[in-house]
């Protein structure tokens, strides 16, 4: 069957979607990238946000027309909001024919064939998954990810995914070693490592640091990054590791999520704002111009005034280059929807708003302190505004337009930085 693919939140989905397409492929499947020659639409779904779920619903809504002039056609839901909602969605929206949760995508083939054959499986979690021997299908021929470890153990008060990805494992480092060699030998020279917890990867005595150290030695990989870090897992080691392998970009997102010590605990983060302050202070002696990201919330529930305050003090001190931010949004079942002081809508998108404003401000002076220096870009497509530019990124992981055309794609080009926008370096 001819089918297609719409993913929805964070990179961990983007690898993952990856991931079915491979298993529909060895099963026979075809992936199209036009909706209208698709036989199954499949939403890899989010459920960090009420947002995103919602988007979802409208999106199937749109889509299940097609059933009527094609009764062929079949909807399914995989992701997060599978794992979590389960055959409740197939109630909310009828349109649905299949939910398959994240630790069950090898049942995908027998669900095309029978939706009702393995309702029940396709909804359980595994806490060994790991996707032994599935190769990602990748679009993206010149940068992508290579999946290290899946769950999480942290339970931060607001956030599901524990719940829906279950504990934290490792994959065996031999099979990313050799997954990201043989995808860099194909041209994927820009690999980034992925997981909810990256840096608590461990398996046989392995840590993080030591596979770091491994996959730095692969002839054909240019660049290696990692998302997502947590600060309680950034050790020291860990920080000299990327300052001495020359392939580990000189990028780490961070988040830090408030810059309050009492809401930090309310979120069950486990580490303070000294700790977090002391760990960019190492960072930035150790690798020289380093790029930090971060994500950052606002209102979770009791936060005052004094306290968003706190946070924009610090988001100042430190000067992220990048902030994804975000407004608390309660999610049913975890520690933080019950608490009583949830803080008004309104006053959520005021200090939303703020927080955009001041990280923008900010993210502008560090691209135009940019302007003069010389930058090595790996060219990664055509810009979208032109089709005599191309776009690629920096080490650093700065968005960098330049002139060229196509046999400029997928390779190194020295450019120099004649201007910026708050997300991009324009260069020569
Ligand atoms: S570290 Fe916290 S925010 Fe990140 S996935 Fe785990 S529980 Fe969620």
């Amino acid at each position: 069957m001819r089918f297609i693919i719409e993913t929805y939140g964070c990179q961990m989905n983007v690898a993952d979607s990856e991931l079915v397409s491979s298993i529909l492929i060895s099963a026979g499947h075809s992936p199209v990238t036009d909706i209208d020659d698709a036989q199954v639409i499949i939403f890899n779904t989010c459920s960090v946000r009420d947002h995103a779920e919602q988007r979802v619903l409208g999106r199937i809504a749109n889509e299940k027309h097609r059933k009527s002039s094609n009764p062929e056609i079949k909807i399914g839901v995989i992701g997060c909001m599978a794992q979590r909602m389960g055959k409740r969605l197939i109630e909310i929206e009828p349109g649905i024919d299949f939910v398959v949760g994240v630790d069950q995508y090898q049942h995908l083939p027998h669900i095309l064939e029978d939706a009702e054959s393995c309702a029940e499986d396709a909804l359980q979690m595994d806490k060994t998954q790991v996707y032994p021997n599935v190769m990602p299908f990748r679009q993206d021929k010149n940068c992508g990810f290579v999946t290290v470890m899946r769950g999480c153990n942290n339970f931060c008060s607001y956030c599901i995914v524990p719940y829906v990805r279950g504990r934290e494992r490792s994959r065996p480092v031999n099979d990313i070693y050799e997954e990201a060699k043989s995808a860099s030998e194909a041209g994927l020279h820009d690999i980034t490592l992925l997981g909810q917890n990256v840096n608590s990867y461990q398996f046989d005595g392995y840590r993080f640091p030591d596979l770091l150290r491994k996959l730095n030695n692969i002839e054909s990989l240019w660049r290696l990054r990692f998302v997502t870090s947590h600060p309680k897992d950034l050790s020291d080691e860990l920080i000299s590791v990327m300052a001495e392998c020359s392939k580990v970009c000189e990028h780490i997102h961070l988040p830090l999520q408030a810059g309050d010590d009492q809401l930090l605990k309310k979120m069950n983060r486990s580490y303070g704002v000294d700790h977090y302050l002391g760990l960019i202070d190492k960072l930035r002696a150790a690798i020289p111009g380093i790029a930090i990201t971060t994500d950052l919330m606002v209102g979770f529930p009791s936060e005052t005034e004094a306290q968003f305050e706190n946070t924009l003090r610090v988001m100042e001190a430190i000067r992220f280059d990048y902030a994804f931010c975000f407004k608390y949004s309660e999610r049913e079942g975890t520690a933080a929807a019950s608490y009583e002081d949830q803080v008004p809508e309104e006053v959520r998108l005021r200090r939303l708003q703020a927080m955009i404003c001041l990280q923008r401000k900010i993210t502008l002076e560090k691209f135009r302190g940019q302007i003069g220096k010389t930058v090595a870009v790996y060219v990664e497509n055509f810009s979208r505004r032109s089709d005599d530019m191309v776009s690629g990124k920096t080490r650093d992981f700065k968005i960098a337009v330049l002139s060229g055309g196509a046999d400029k794609i997928g390779g190194l080009s020295k450019a120099k930085v004649i201007d910026a926008t708050a997300g991009t370096l324009i260069c020569e």
